[in-house]
């Protein structure tokens, strides 16, 4: 059966990046992208950095509505879809138009997590997953304001940056022993702690927040220990919830988030998942669920060439990067690697000027690298990665020799 309808749902990151992938691999049919949102797709990575620091000189469209024209594409926006009916190949909106498909692809992204506790705390709270979050942060951060941050995750670490920059007094509270324990290697995330430190950020490690409360416009938190701190609003970011429940009511296979194979294909061969909701097959027969920028650009791509019946573009390894306190830290490969060796200095005491590259080894062989301040090495960090070359410790720490000439 020839496609003559691919429907898109989610108008984000994996939804547009899906659009320009459809083109480029020569779908000529008719393309839908439907979104809850009143925006055309939009990037998020911006949203906890320049988007508050610099608002009026960051451009966050991905696609214009010139751009959606010339690629033919019918956008429906501001309208949810509300449910999914698989046999009959339809979907039904907020507003009850119902739309027939002949190929879908979910690329509902994700929530942010809710604590009932913080939420109680009515316009003393926030949390950051839209357009909206983040502009209604850009007056709360003002100078001498005291916001404390629940969560030392990428959300936290990267709010707790934007706010010291514009002058906030900010205290961050992590429940694990670590800061981005969920995406960095511990030497790295003390690293991050001290920078943080350093810029006059508190951090407070293993705490359990046991109560909020409001008292005269302030908030008080009180930890397990007893302590109480005092603050003028809480953000908080103590990760996502796919945006599974259009799958999981249609009875596709979900556990956490849309399991989907190697293909991005669900457990019906006519849904496909990409992006923050998806949770996908791994060699080990282990699903796993990436929530990046380039993971949901990466998956869009595979559905799109598996749509076509085109062959995959190659793989390479996972990758993603954080701005935080004027550094730039990226990320490729495995972050489970077992040792890491430091090329250049891990110096605390340069501040934002430190620079240096970490190589993640296991039995001898590179499977993961970062950079700080270095990303024009990522590239060839990723090729070494990607060949699953063995760590030479001579040859890779010395800075005398070019990364470019041994990758
Ligand atoms: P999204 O981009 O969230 O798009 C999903 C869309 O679907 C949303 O518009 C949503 O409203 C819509 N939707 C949901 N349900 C429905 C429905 N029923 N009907 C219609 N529409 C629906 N990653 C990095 O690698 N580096 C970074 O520096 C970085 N910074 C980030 C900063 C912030 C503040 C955030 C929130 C994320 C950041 N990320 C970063 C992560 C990255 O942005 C996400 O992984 C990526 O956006 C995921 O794309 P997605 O398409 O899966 O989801
Ligand atoms: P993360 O999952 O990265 O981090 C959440 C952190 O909050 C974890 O350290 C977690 O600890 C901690 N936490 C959970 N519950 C509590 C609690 N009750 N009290 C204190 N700490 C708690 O999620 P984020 O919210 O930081 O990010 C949300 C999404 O945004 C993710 O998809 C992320 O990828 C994306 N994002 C990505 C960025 C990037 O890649 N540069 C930047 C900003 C956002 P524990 O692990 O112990 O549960």
């Amino acid at each position: 059966m020839s496609i003559q309808t691919i429907v898109i749902v989610g108008a984000g990151q994996a939804g547009a990046s899906a659009i320009l992938e459809l083109r480029a691999q020569q779908f000529s049919g008719e393309i839908i992208l439907i979104g809850d949102e009143p925006h055309l797709p939009y990037e998020r990575p911006p949203l906890s950095k320049d988007a508050i620091l610099q608002p009026e000189q960051t451009k966050l469209e991905i696609l214009s509505e010139q751009k959606l024209a010339e690629l033919n594409v019918k956008v429906i926006r501001n309208n949810a879809v509300v449910k999914l009916q698989p046999e009959a190949h339809q979907l039904v909106l907020q507003s009850g138009d119902v739309i027939h498909y002949d190929k879908l692809l979910l690329a509902t992204g994700g929530s942010a997590r809710r604590l009932p506790m913080l939420d109680a705390l009515g316009q003393h709270v926030y949390t950051l997953r839209n357009l909206e979050d983040s502009q209604k942060l850009i007056p709360v951060l003002q100078p001498e304001k005291r916001i404390l941050i629940v969560g030392g995750g990428v959300i936290g670490l990267e709010l707790a940056s934007s706010a010291r920059a514009k002058g906030c007094q900010v205290t961050v509270l992590e429940q694990g022993a670590m800061v981005m324990g969920r995406c960095s290697p511990l030497n790295l995330s003390q690293f991050l702690l001290q920078q943080h430190q350093r810029a006059g950020i508190d951090i407070q490690l293993n705490t359990k927040l046991v109560q909020a409360e409001l008292r005269d416009q302030e908030v008080i938190l009180t930890l397990e220990n007893g302590q109480q701190l005092t603050g003028d609003v809480v953000i908080y970011g103590i990760g996502i919830v796919p945006n599974a429940d259009l799958a999981r009511e249609a009875g596709l296979d979900v556990d956490f988030a849309i399991r989907v194979n190697q293909y991005c294909q669900t457990s019906d061969p006519d849904i496909y998942a990409a992006g923050d909701v998806a949770t996908q097959l791994v060699e080990d027969e282990q699903y796993r669920r990436i929530e990046t920028w380039e993971n949901a650009n990466k998956q869009a791509g595979i559905f799109a060439r598996h749509v076509m019946g085109n062959p995959l573009a190659q793989q390479t390894p996972a990758w993603f990067w954080t701005d935080q306190l004027d550094m730039n830290f990226q990320f490729a490969g495995d972050m489970t690697a077992t040792e890491w060796h430091i090329r250049g200095e891990m110096d605390i005491e340069q501040g934002r000027n430190a620079s240096f590259v970490m190589f993640g080894t296991r039995n001898g062989i590179l499977v993961a690298g970062i950079t700080v301040n270095q990303a024009k090495e990522m590239r060839h960090l990723k090729k070494m990665i990607a060949k699953a070359q063995p760590f030479d410790a001579e040859t890779l720490l010395n800075l005398a020799i070019d990364l470019r000439k041994v990758a």
